[in-house]
């Protein structure tokens, strides 16, 4: 068998550890005879896993009962358009922009209300988080939204807006699981498994109880309205049942190695080898300020493109994949989410500093 790192932004890595374990008992779960892959929704043997994995998930993220957590179908984007549909009071929205799927989220919820843009990078190809520290936020706003973790772009909230006394909305897709967070900060937050929690299939959504409404001002699909997945504990229809099940051995897994503490130590380390080296090479550029760089999506560049792309090239040749950057951003990205051992990031800044003295020296900065 022969593994790669693999530092693709998702679909992404998944801990071996996981992997084995979904192998080994992938033709007969739990001495039943058949698959999880064959398993009805409605068995006990199933309950027990969507049940077990809740329950890990709260007390892996310290999650009190106040807030509610569902497992849904649609991806991460359908979120963009359920997010403003579910919580709208007065149909005002705040959004901060700070990449492509904030901008997404932003122009979604344009379609149910009045939506503001009160913060914005673009004016420096997103590459740094806005002070958010007293922004002007609408008084009727039912939310402020933001997308804590940029994966395309490689920032990430150090410090989250002061919404004053807003309920604060974030997709941390990216940076879900990956360090120590207080949930009472939050009044919803949302992640697309396949970047740091599992696979494709499952988005997780954790909402604060009073948020939730029975009537909304604008009636939604059934399979779109919270009150109703909550109502039916994620089980209104067919939840993505296999999705789930690698969801709650990844969170096992996590468990496994000392829960968010732990894996935040070494994810700070591991970003830490990566930037130390891009700030004093001569020949890699990182993209983003220094005060929002992100833990879980290293960008950056060499000084063109044509080394951009050689760069990938080598980098394969030795086991590094899918370091390419976002192709609507260019240049490299290298995801290092909580599945990534440090060696991964060892080897690859080795083979960096190898590529960088192979480079001639009128290519390198002076
Ligand atoms: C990948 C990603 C999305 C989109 O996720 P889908 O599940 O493909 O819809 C949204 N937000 C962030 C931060 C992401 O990284």
């Amino acid at each position: 068998m022969k593994r790669v790192y693999n530092f693709s932004s998702g679909p992404a890595i998944l801990p071996l550890e996981v992997l084995k374990q979904i192998q080994e008992e992938l033709l007969d779960f739990n001495n039943s005879g058949m698959s999880i892959l064959e398993i009805s929704h409605r068995s006990k043997t199933y309950d027990a896993v969507i049940k077990e994995t809740e329950k890990d998930l709260r007390e892996i993220m310290n999650i009190d009962s106040n807030y509610k957590i569902l497992f849904l179908q649609g991806g991460a984007s359908r979120q963009f358009s359920d997010i403003p549909l579910n919580l709208a009071k007065n149909g005002i929205f705040a959004y901060i922009t700070t990449g492509q799927f904030s901008e997404k989220a932003y122009k979604e919820a344009k379609k149910y209300g009045k939506a503001y843009e009160i913060a914005s990078s673009k004016d420096k190809d997103y590459s740094y988080i806005p002070d958010c520290s007293n922004l002007d936020i609408p008084y009727n706003a039912d939310y402020v939204y933001i997308c804590d973790n940029n994966t395309i772009y490689g920032s990430k909230f150090h410090t989250l807006p002061n919404t004053k006394g807003k309920p604060l909305v974030a997709d941390v897709s990216s940076c879900f699981l990956s360090e120590e967070i207080d949930i009472e900060n939050y009044g919803l937050v949302y992640a697309g498994a396949q970047k740091n929690a599992g696979i494709a299939g499952l988005t997780v959504v954790i909402i604060r109880e009073d948020l939730i409404q029975d009537i909304l001002p604008i009636s939604v699909a059934t399979m779109s309205h919270y009150k109703i997945q909550v109502d039916n504990e994620s089980l209104y229809n067919t939840p993505p049942t296999f999705s789930i099940y690698v969801f709650g051995k990844v969170l096992k897994w996590i468990k496994s190695v000392g829960g968010l503490k732990e894996i935040q130590k070494r994810n700070v380390e591991k970003a830490k080898l990566l930037y130390d080296y891009l700030d004093k090479s001569k020949l890699f550029i990182p993209l983003i300020r220094k005060d929002s760089r992100s833990m879980m999506n290293v960008t950056f560049k060499t000084t063109s493109d044509e080394l951009d792309t050689l760069f990938c090239m080598e980098a394969k040749k030795e086991g590094l994949v899918d370091l390419k950057g976002h192709r609507s951003v260019g240049g490299i990205r290298a995801s290092i989410y909580n599945a990534m051992p440090i060696e991964g990031v060892k080897k690859l800044v080795e083979f960096m500093k190898k590529f960088e003295d192979s480079v001639d020296e009128d290519k390198l900065i002076k």
